[in-house]
């Protein structure tokens, strides 16, 4: 009798501390960050995807409105939408209603078929689902290499009917929002998610902050980037931004994170490049210098070389 009570007490208390511990792994991986009542960042890892994160080492963002929830990206995988939904079901029991897609990078939409399956509706501007078509086989690849198992059953699944022109007003559940292409960014086709009333962007990967952004050899070049980072901070002058990476931020912070770095990259490489400085040389020399706020972002020792590397061949 009383080992049978103490056996229950033993149980009882097991089963707490696995509950405790599931839970705080779930927050390591998507924290959730309120911006306003209903506006919420769910911010992933600044480190490389895993299995443990299913691909989600970026921020998305989830607008809770009375028919329901727009989420702004919906991760990188199935195990990766899953983690959304998740973060989610914490902050409501509304479904998820539409998914905006503000890029081609894999944790902007290759989560799109989880969301589509339960009945949302998927959303993009013609210019980023071309650029996720053609990211998609490469994508794939690197993912199931990094992700293993985890990424079974992902299915790359584009906004079937995407949005012509540059710019689309959209009004759901009395929420109104623009999406907006203003150039290429982190990728081409990127956009991002305006709410004029509010004065706050979801940036997508225009904007990394708390983290080294990286330079891709994909289409997109990062004096481009740099441009549509200048068009972005001066024609929409957001109050808050939620980043395509960190988490929710000033202006001043993205222009010092992303910006200046950008225009830094530009400013340090293009003149190295075009004058046939020996591309090792640059690499060293401008590593060396980079400014102190950048300096002390995670990642900096890892990719900045890397970023100037590609700057250097896209500007040869
Ligand atoms: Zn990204």
């Amino acid at each position: 009798m009383l080992n049978n009570l103490l056996a229950k007490v033993i149980f009882t208390i097991a089963l707490s501390i696995f509950a405790i511990a599931s839970e705080a792994k779930e927050a390591s991986i998507l924290q959730s960050v309120k911006v306003t009542d209903n506006i919420f960042a769910l911010v992933g890892p600044l480190d490389q995807r895993n299995a443990e994160n299913a691909g989600d080492n970026a921020t998305f963002g989830v607008i809770l409105t009375p028919k329901g929830v727009i989420l702004i990206d919906s991760g990188a995988s199935k195990a990766g939408a899953q983690l959304i939904q998740d973060a989610i079901h914490k902050l409501t029991k509304q479904p998820v209603r539409w998914v905006i897609n503000t890029g081609s990078q894999d944790h902007r939409w290759l989560g799109n078929a989880s969301f589509a399956a339960k009945g949302a509706k998927i959303i993009a501007l013609q210019s980023t689902v071309d650029a996720q078509k053609s990211n998609a086989a490469h994508e794939i690849q690197v993912l199931n290499s990094l992700l293993g198992e985890t990424f079974a059953g992902t299915e790359a699944m584009s906004s079937p009917a995407p949005l012509s022109g540059d710019s689309a007003k959209l009004n759901l559940g009395g929420t109104e929002l623009e999406l907006l292409h203003l150039g290429n960014g982190h990728f081409p086709g990127d956009a991002v998610v305006w709410l004029p009333k509010q004065q706050i962007a979801f940036s997508g990967d225009l904007v990394f902050v708390d983290r080294l952004l990286g330079v891709l050899d994909n289409g997109s070049r990062v004096d481009q980037w740099a441009q549509t980072f200048k068009i972005f901070a001066t024609r929409l002058k957001p109050k808050i931004i939620v980043p395509g990476h960190g988490r929710p931020c000033s202006l001043a912070q993205a222009q010092a994170e992303t910006g200046d770095y950008l225009n830094w990259l530009v400013q340090e490489v293009k003149p190295a490049a075009e004058n046939l400085e020996p591309i090792e040389v640059v690499v060293k020399r401008v590593h060396e210098t980079a400014p102190l706020p950048i300096r002390k972002l995670h990642n900096f020792d890892t990719i900045d070389k890397v970023n100037i590397n590609h700057a250097y061949l896209e500007f040869q």
